[in-house]
C-alpha cells in the first residue's frame, strides 16, 4: 500500500487513522456476529447499542442539557438548509426568519429559507464581526439562522450571537465538537459529519424540546423533526454505516481529550499557519479581518492580493511532492485552503508549515 498522505481536504476530510483502522477490523465481522456492520439491521439490538452509545458519547462530549434531542439523519447539511424553515418557520405567528449571511453556506440557507416564509437577511460585514448591536434582527422572527464556520471563505465566528429570546439554529458542519460551547444558548443545531466527526452521509442534528412538533402540513416525512425524534432516527432505514463511523470518531473525540484539547488543538494549528501568512510580507495573503479569521479552513492568496495563479498552481503541486494534497481553495474564490480539523495532527499541520516557509523563501 502506498503511505498515506497529509489531507487538508475540506470534506468530506481526514479521519483518524484510528478509526480507520478499527473500522478495518471490524469490517467482516463485527462484533463477534459475522457480518458487516453494513450488513446489520437498523432496528437489531447491535445497532440500537452503536446508535444509542452514539448519541450518550455526544451528549457527554457537549454537555448537552436533557431537553434537547439528538436525530442522526441523511439529507445532509443541505437537507437541513429545507428542514430548518419547515420545522420552525411556524414557531412564530407571521412566519419570518432572520438569516446571518457570511458566506456561501449561510446564502444558500436563505435562499432555501424563502421558499417557507419571509427571509430578513443580514449581512454582518467582516470587518464588524465584533459588533453585532449593528444587527438589524427582528425580535418577532420564529429564529434567527446562521453558519459559525463558513468552509469556503474561512469564515468563523468567535462567539455565539446574541438574539434575546430569537431561538438560534446553527449550521456547525465545519466546526462541531473543535471547541467546548453552550448547547442551552441554541435552539436548533447541526452538522454534516464528514469534516470534523465522521464521513458524508450522516448529518447530527441537535433540538430543543419546545421547537419540536411546530412543522408545516406539508413537512415531508423524512425532515419532520417530530416524527424523526419519536423514532429515535429510525423511522426509515437509518445510514447505518456512517452512523458507526460517527461513533467511533466521537469515542475517539473521549480517548483525545475532548471539545477542550481540540480547541486547544486547533489554536496551535491554526496560529502557526497564520503566523507564516502573517509574517510573509504579503508573499501569502489573507483577506480577512483577523476577529473571524477560520480556524478550520485558512484560505489564502500567494504572490499578491488578488492571487498570482501560476504561483499557486506550483504551490500546489510542490506540496503533492510533499504528500501535502487537497489544498486547493474552493472553486467559488479560487487561492489556496488548508483545512485543519480535528483528525490532523500538529505534527502534520507543522508539514505545511514547513512547506510554506520554504516555498517562501525559494519564491518571494
Ligand atoms: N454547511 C457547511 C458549513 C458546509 O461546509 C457544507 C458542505 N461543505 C454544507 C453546509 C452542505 O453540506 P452537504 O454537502 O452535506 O449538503
Amino acid at each position: 500500500m502506498a503511505s498515506r498522505v497529509i489531507n487538508f481536504s475540506a470534506g468530506p476530510a481526514k479521519l483518524p487513522t484510528e478509526v480507520l483502522e478499527r473500522a478495518q477490523k471490524e469490517m467482516l465481522n463485527y462484533n463477534g456476529l459475522g457480518i458487516s456492520v453494513m450488513e446489520l439491521s437498523h432496528r437489531s439490538a447491535d445497532f440500537t447499542k452503536i446508535i444509542t452509545t452514539a448519541e450518550s458519547d455526544l451528549r457527554q462530549l457537549l454537555n448537552i442539557p436533557d431537553n434537547y434531542k439528538v436525530i442522526f439523519k441523511q439529507g445532509g447539511g443541505t437537507g437541513q438548509f429545507s428542514a430548518i424553515p419547515l420545522n420552525l418557520m411556524n414557531f412564530k405567528p407571521g412566519g419570518t426568519a432572520d438569516y446571518l449571511v457570511t458566506g456561501t453556506w449561510s446564502a444558500k440557507a436563505a435562499i432555501e429559507a424563502e421558499k417557507y416564509g419571509k427571509i430578513n437577511k443580514v449581512v454582518p460585514k467582516v470587518s464588524k464581526y465584533t459588533n453585532p448591536s449593528t444587527w438589524n434582527l427582528n425580535p418577532e422572527a420564529s429564529y434567527v439562522y446562521y453558519c459559525s464556520n463558513e468552509t469556503i471563505h474561512g469564515i468563523e465566528y468567535q462567539y455565539i450571537p446574541e438574539t434575546n429570546g430569537v431561538p438560534l439554529v446553527c449550521d456547525m458542519s465545519s466546526n462541531m465538537l473543535s471547541r467546548p460551547f453552550d448547547v442551552s444558548k441554541y435552539g436548533v443545531i447541526f452538522a454534516g459529519a464528514q469534516k470534523n466527526v465522521g464521513c458524508a452521509g450522516v448529518t447530527l442534528v441537535i433540538i430543543r424540546e419546545d421547537l419540536i412538533g411546530h412543522a408545516m402540513d406539508t413537512t415531508p416525512v423524512i425532515f419532520d423533526y417530530k416524527i424523526q425524534v419519536g423514532n429515535n432516527s429510525v423511522y426509515n432505514t437509518a445510514p447505518t454505516y456512517n452512523i458507526y463511523i460517527l461513533g467511533l470518531v466521537l469515542q475517539w473525540l473521549k480517548d483525545n481529550g475532548g471539545a477542550e484539547k481540540m480547541e486547544e488543538l486547533s489554536a496551535v494549528k491554526s496560529k502557526a499557519v497564520y503566523d507564516i501568512i502573517d509574517n510573509s510580507n504579503g508573499f501569502y495573503y489573507s483577506p480577512l479581518d483577523k476577529s473571524c479569521r477560520s480556524r478550520m479552513n485558512v484560505t489564502f492568496r500567494i504572490g499578491c492580493q488578488e492571487g498570482d495563479e501560476a504561483l499557486e498552481k506550483l504551490f500546489l503541486s510542490e506540496a503533492e511532492k510533499r504528500g501535502l494534497i487537497s489544498l486547493k481553495g474552493h472553486r467559488a474564490i479560487g487561492g489556496i485552503r488548508a483545512s485543519l480539523y480535528n483528525a490532523l495532527s500538529v505534527e502534520e499541520c507543522m508539514a505545511l508549515v514547513t512547506f510554506m516557509q520554504d516555498f517562501l523563501e525559494k519564491h518571494q
